[in-house]
């Protein structure tokens, strides 16, 4: 019998933002004046996928700042998605949320629109971390975003945290966690400070403003991490990601380290479904302008060839938990791991890098750090 294919996904790019964190590269803008074309042409780009996937389970509305919509805003750009597409009844639904966007209230009014997850970009439990990241809000109204979700009804809620910080100790990162812990998240996203040339940061690190973190402090604070959240019952299920079970693991991004096709609508956003790969314009007035005149945003597309679907899926799969299940990639990839990379298979299962099971590899906590390079084998 043919295997179903699996649900896709739906990814929602909101281009806004109030103002811009000092460490932060993606594209978005801060005059929000264009929100209302935009959530029109958004719609329109729905409505022009009518048919073309056959279902998802779930939705991600992500940024951006999605919270900067209004609720009539977010409720029009639902409805038109329960219009366009087939939505399967226990669907993952995600939005991002800056703390202090969203009283408790508003936050029910999400839940009643469908949304049942909910995903806090707290960054720091530190005022002074986060006035050096240009984040807008401070650590009591991302405490308050906290509760405010628990009372609204959210049982499904998620944090990002940025550790690394030029002069954090471990220790003060620590506390960062141990206080988002009090509030008894589902999922926690863990990223590690990076500082791109072209960002503010990047060019007060160029002036010698202050000095990054070396190799070894990064390390550390990623072994405590990992450490410290399986301690308190989390699963470190990617290397940045961590949930209370798998069944809070964010099936979302899941389909995109396992190939599951999905649909990425806004700027800049990306597609992916068989071997082909697809993106939208990345500036708002080329997405308007195309959508605005009839055409679809896209500006460029590949076909990825069997080697590069290989690699991909080596590279994803050793930077998850999950792992690779040898048998399943064979007959994917048409490719036995063990039969033409078995002594350095062996030989990072010894060095404590990976665990062998059956035909399964995993990664281990040591594996995640040097996942990429491993994936390079
Ligand atoms: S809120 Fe997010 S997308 Fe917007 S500037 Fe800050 S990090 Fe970037």
């Amino acid at each position: 019998m043919a295997e179903m294919p699996p649900a896709a996904g739906l990814y929602l790019h909101i281009p806004f933002c109030r103002s811009k964190c000092a460490y932060c590269d993606f594209y978005s803008m801060t005059d929000t004046s264009l929100i209302p074309r935009f959530v029109t042409a958004l719609c329109n780009e729905i409505n022009q996928y009518e048919e073309e996937f056959l279902e998802f389970d779930t939705i991600y509305l992500g940024g951006g700042t999605p919270s900067l919509l209004s609720l009539e805003e977010i409720e029009s750009i639902m409805e038109a998605i329960w219009r366009a597409f087939t939505i399967l009844p226990d669907a993952e639904i995600t939005i991002e949320i800056n703390p202090a966007d969203r009283g408790r209230s508003e936050l029910a009014e999400l839940n009643d629109l469908g949304i049942n997850r909910i995903s806090i970009g707290v960054q720091s439990f530190d005022d002074r971390e986060l006035l050096f990241m240009g984040r807008r809000h401070t650590a009591e109204q991302a405490a308050q975003t906290l509760e405010d979700a628990h009372g609204a009804g959210f049982v499904n809620i998620g944090l990002d945290l940025i550790y690394g910080l030029p002069d954090q100790t471990v220790r003060r990162w620590q506390s960062s966690l141990g206080e988002a812990l009090r509030f008894d998240p589902s999922h926690l996203s863990c990223y590690e400070l990076e500082i791109k040339p072209c960002t503010p940061l990047g060019r007060r690190l160029k002036r010698g403003d202050f000095a990054s973190q070396n190799e070894d402090t990064q390390r550390d604070f990623f072994v405590r991490t990992s450490e410290l959240l399986e301690e308190a019952g989390f699963v470190h299920y990617e290397v940045s990601n961590f949930a209370r079970g798998m069944e809070r693991a964010s099936r979302h991004n899941q389909k995109y380290w396992d190939h599951t096709p999905y649909l990425g609508l806004g700027p800049s956003a990306h597609s992916f479904r068989g071997a082909r790969r697809w993106w939208n314009h990345e500036s708002l007035d080329d997405y308007l302008h195309a959508l605005e005149n009839g055409m679809l945003p896209k500006c460029g597309s590949e076909t990825i060839n069997r080697d590069e679907l290989r690699m991909e899926a080596l590279f994803l799969g050793l930077r998850t938990r999950k792992g690779i299940d040898m048998q399943q990639f064979k007959n994917r990839h048409g490719i036995d791991l063990m039969e033409i990379k078995g002594s350095e298979l062996r030989e990072w299962s010894r060095a404590g890098l990976i665990e062998i099971e059956g035909s399964h590899i995993r990664p281990t906590r040591s594996g995640m750090i040097v996942a990429d390079a491993l994936a390079l084998f």
